[in-house]
């Protein structure tokens, strides 16, 4: 078998990565070796700017249907004991409007967007299908797929593989690419269950995020169902009786009619040493790893974006070395950052723990958190999220922006690369017509509205596929052709 892309994993990040290459009209394979989604755990929570991911491709209306609905503000509330009032509270923003956080189980969201990949013309699914080795070539990769059900082994080559295959990627092994932990792995325990006990918090209907001791339980948005996560100690044995486990670290007696799953975790907070090696690259969580405390698809799928558009730009003609290489240069760095905010976030809630464990007074709790990150997912994201207000630059996200009839300006971008001209003369469009004559898409997009003035503070800016700012400028440039050329990849 030939392919352009071989996508090992139907997880998240790949299914994101198969539809952003068939947004560009590249085909793909994408071999799954599961036959049916996973029960638990995984995605929950999508941000605003997973939601603004899906919705470019498609998919986001999928999670308004089968989800649980927008999430409501999540308020964090540290507590000492589960029968004590919190110390603190600390609000979550939830976000508005048509990219608001959303809500929806990790088996449902999964099977959802595999029905996506089985029923678009560009994308082959083949589900039951384990990656179990690979033969890196000078100008692509050879892999051996095992077709479980009919029990035939198939030899595919790819131009270019992606391993999406998650935190215990084969594709990895493969490489031989080592993981970069930050901090030793511990083990940890994820208790998925049904309570209505009434100590457990449901402010005004809205799910809250409860930090007791070392234990962070958040409720799932689905009425009455939870998962708290418990860190375990080397020695001690897990799963012989959740709920007693639950009970001892919350320091109540629980009222716990159901459990609806246990899973075990090595919390380890850990990033690939290498993004890629020649044709083969990793994506998602087989690229890093962090403590379900960061739970968010968001890295995962970004990484899945920027590699998308990036491929399908080299296959498609117009991308050039460096737009490949860009891939791990800009990715690797944002799961570093990534790494490190959430292993600041831990350790406020360990210091937390180990505070409350030894008597620390209320007012002292609330200070030390007052002065710490007291999110527990604090500062993840690092970069990636559009904030309101912020102002166009290389590299950063397109400013949020809507024209004078209310339509969203991102809505009006092209596929491939777009011209933003404020300029009011439209001096951008000669600069998309050169770009276009070298082969490289170019939307030329005049706006005139006062609405996107206020947040775009350039008059020209060349925007990404991904939505990203790829270069801008006051004045037409004197030298187009290098600007093409860096945007391009031709030069880095
Ligand atoms: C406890 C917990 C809670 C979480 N909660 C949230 C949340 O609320 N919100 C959120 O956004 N994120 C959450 N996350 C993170 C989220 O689950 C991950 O970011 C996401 O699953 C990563 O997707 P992935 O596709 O990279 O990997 P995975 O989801 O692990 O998918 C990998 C896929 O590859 C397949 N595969 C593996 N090996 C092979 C092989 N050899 N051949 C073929 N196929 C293979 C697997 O079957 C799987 O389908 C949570 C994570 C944890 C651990």
């Amino acid at each position: 078998m030939t392919t352009q892309v071989l996508v090992v994993g139907a997880g998240p990040t790949g299914a994101v990565l198969a539809l952003e290459l068939a947004h560009h009209d590249v085909p793909c394979l994408v071999v799954e070796r599961a036959v049916a989604p996973p029960r638990h755990p995984g995605v929950d929570r999508l941000t605003g700017h997973a939601m603004g991911v899906l919705r470019r491709l498609g998919p986001s209306s999928l999670v308004r249907r089968y989800g649980t609905g927008p999430a409501a503000p999540e308020d964090v509330e540290w507590r000492t004991r589960l029968d004590d009032e919190p110390v603190l509270v600390s609000p979550q923003p939830a976000g508005t409007g048509a990219d608001a956080d959303h809500r929806i189980p990790a088996a449902e969201l999964t099977r959802r967007l595999r029905d996506e990949l089985r029923a678009h013309p560009l994308i082959d699914l083949r589900e039951g299908w384990t990656f179990t080795g690979l033969r890196v070539e000078p100008d692509g990769a050879v892999a051996t797929v095992l077709d479980g059900q009919a029990g035939v082994r198939h030899s595919v080559a790819a131009r270019y593989l992606v391993g999406c295959d998650g935190a215990q990627s084969t594709v990895r092994r493969c490489l031989e690419v080592p993981m970069e932990s930050l901090g030793r792995p511990a083990r940890h325990c994820s208790v998925f269950f049904r309570s209505a006990d009434p100590r457990l918090p449901v402010a005004n209907g809205a799910p809250v995020l409860v930090v007791v001791g070392g234990v962070t339980s958040v409720a799932r948005g689905d009425g009455d169902s939870w998962v708290a996560h418990l860190p375990v100690a080397p020695e001690e044995p897990v799963g012989t009786d959740p709920v007693a486990m639950l009970r001892a670290r919350l320091g109540a007696g629980l009222d716990v009619p159901e459990i609806l799953g246990v899973a075990q975790w090595d919390d380890a907070l850990a990033v690939a040493a290498a993004y890629r090696r020649g044709p083969v690259f990793l994506a998602g969580e087989a690229a890093h790893r962090f403590h379900p405390a960061g739970e968010h698809a968001d890295t995962s799928l970004a990484d899945a974006v920027d590699l998308g558009w990036k491929l399908a730009a080299a296959i498609n003609g117009w991308g050039g070395p460096g737009l490949l290489a860009s891939y791990e240069s800009e990715r690797r760095p944002s799961a570093l950052i990534d790494r490190e905010m959430v292993a600041r976030a831990l350790e406020t809630r360990r210091r937390f723990g180990r505070l409350s464990a030894a008597g620390a007074a209320r007012e002292v709790l609330a200070g030390v958190l007052r002065q710490e990150a007291h999110r527990p997912d604090a500062g993840a994201l690092a970069g990636y999220a559009a904030v309101p207000g912020r102002r166009v630059r290389p590299g950063g996200h397109a400013p949020d922006a809507r024209l004078d009839g209310g339509e969203a300006l991102e809505d009006r971008f092209g596929r491939e690369l777009t011209l933003v001209d404020l300029t009011g003369e439209r001096a951008g469009a000669p600069l998309a017509a050169e770009a276009t004559r070298r082969g490289i898409p170019v939307t030329h997009l005049p706006v005139a509205d006062e609405s996107v003035r206020i947040h775009w503070d350039r008059p020209l800016a060349l925007v990404r596929p991904d939505r990203r700012v790829a270069w801008c400028a006051d004045a037409v440039p004197g030298d187009w052709d290098a600007v093409l050329d860096l945007v391009s990849g031709k030069t880095t």
